[in-house]
């Protein structure tokens, strides 16, 4: 007697939570398979982001990420197999943030790059850009904590300094006196540390996993490139140092290159997520 079987596909059920997020807004996403799979990956338009999976090759979870200018409605987001035999679409709504205008007067050589210092913004862009490309994929972090016991805000504030120059205000500015000591927010790497133009005393913090966050104008900076550091060691101070209108802590995260909320990153469960903790 001979027997036939099908090799069937394993069936997915995933969660995401919230279902609904504002531009700069993190979810919770969490995929249940039938079935054991060695991998997962999260599929929105370029970004391909690999889900952690538990021992048992059934549970599936992480972060996704939504730039603060995504667009505005419906978006689907598909979780795959690296075989592609198993997928399913998890539709997410991106909700308009509640973003302000902000007219601000700085010192006129942040808005136009005098000649002189031109070399030096092209070289600090470089090395940002190294920084992020060096994104090691193990999770080094399992909760966050505020930087400084202060509040934040102006998240996604599109600004306008002295009357010409409009951006994005990609992180939240807190508060802080000058000389707060600034903490790490999560256990991590020092992706770089330094002195740039526009940030002034700068350290940005590889989490792994596709997350960075970054700590700005600095009046001093406590870590060197590549330090490993805990949640709560001491970064630097807060200072006044680059394009500022005075001392705060410019505190910003990336997940998986989008520019979020890092303020999102306070309200997660700790990970990696188990049973009852399953839906942050
Ligand atoms: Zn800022």
């Amino acid at each position: 007697m001979s027997v036939s079987s099908v090799l069937l596909a394993a069936v997915l059920t995933a969660t995401a939570a919230p279902k609904a997020l504002p531009q700069g807004g993190v979810a919770g996403i969490r995929v249940v398979s039938d079935a054991p799979l060695t991998g997962l990956v999260l599929v929105d338009g370029e970004r391909r982001i690999p889900l952690e999976r538990d021992p048992s090759g059934r549970s599936f979870s992480g972060l996704f990420g939504l730039d603060l200018d995504a667009k505005v409605g419906t978006r689907e987001v598909i979780v795959e197999s690296p075989d592609g035999a198993a997928r399913l679409a998890l539709p997410l709504k991106v909700l308009r943030g509640a973003f302000r205008i902000q007219k601000l007067s700085v010192d006129p050589k942040y808005v136009e790059v005098p000649p002189g210092e031109q070399e030096r913004v092209k070289a600090d862009g470089a090395r940002v850009n190294a920084a992020y490309r060096s994104a090691e994929a193990a999770r080094r972090w399992s909760s966050f904590a505020r930087p400084v016991a202060f509040e934040g805000g102006n998240f996604g504030a599109r600004r306008v300094y002295n009357g010409k120059t409009q951006s994005f205000h990609a992180g939240l500015d807190m508060s802080a006196p000058k000389g707060t000591p600034v903490a790490a927010a999560a256990d991590g790497r020092v992706a770089l540390a330094g002195d740039l133009y526009f940030s002034g005393g700068t350290v940005l913090l590889d989490h792994g996993g596709g997350l960075f966050t970054s700590y700005m104008h600095l009046s001093r900076v406590d870590v060197k490139d590549g330090d490993i550091v805990a949640k709560g060691a001491i970064l630097g101070l807060v200072g006044a140092t680059g394009r500022v209108t005075g001392p705060h802590l410019h505190w910003a995260a990336k997940l998986n290159g989008a520019r979020v909320n890092p303020e999102a990153f306070l309200l997660l469960p700790v990970w990696p997520l188990s049973g009852a903790d399953a839906t942050p």
